[in-house]
C-alpha cells in the first residue's frame, strides 16, 4: 500500500521543507500526500506533486491532520514547526504532536530527522507496520 504522509511547515520553515522535498522527490512521488493549505499550495507550485490540500493550519488544518491520524489514515507526519516564533494555533500544534504519540505515528519535526526517516529501508517497506496501541 502507498505510504500516506502529511507535510506541514510553519511560515519561516516553508523554504526549508520545500528544499527537503526536492531532495527526496523520488520518495515523495511514491507517497500519497496531504498538507495544510499554504504548505500544500507551495509544494504544488514548486514541485508539481499531487497534494490533497486541507485548510490552512491556523484555520483548522492541523486539526484535520490530527483527525486523519486518529482514524488511522496517515503513516507519517513531517511537521517543520517553528521553534522561534509564536503561532496563534499553538494548541492545535501541540494536539497534533500529541496524537502522533497516542497512535504511534512516526513524526519528524526537523530536516535531519526527516532525512533519517525517509532514507530508512523501513519507510517504503510494506512490512513496516508500527504497532497500534490497544487502548
Ligand atoms: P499552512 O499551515 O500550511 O496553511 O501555512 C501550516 C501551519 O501553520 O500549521
Amino acid at each position: 500500500m502507498t505510504k500516506r504522509i502529511a507535510l506541514v511547515a510553519h511560515d519561516h520553515k516553508k523554504t526549508e521543507l520545500l528544499a527537503w522535498i526536492e531532495k527526496h522527490l523520488s520518495v515523495m512521488q511514491q507517497c500519497d500526500i496531504v498538507a495544510t493549505g499554504t504548505t500544500g499550495q507551495r509544494i504544488i507550485e514548486q514541485t508539481g506533486l499531487d497534494v490533497l490540500r486541507l485548510k490552512s493550519g491556523p484555520l483548522g488544518g492541523d486539526q484535520q491532520i490530527g483527525a486523519k491520524i486518529a482514524e488511522g489514515e496517515l503513516d507519517a507526519l513531517f511537521f517543520f514547526w517553528d521553534p522561534l516564533n509564536p503561532a496563534p494555533h499553538d494548541p492545535d500544534v501541540k494536539a497534533l504532536l500529541r496524537l502522533c504519540s497516542v497512535w504511534n505515528v512516526p513524526v519528524a519535526c526537523t530536516s535531519a530527522t526527516a532525512d533519517l526517516m525517509v532514507t530508512s529501508p523501513l519507510f517504503l517497506s510494506q512490512d513496516f507496520k508500527p504497532q497500534k496501541p490497544d487502548y
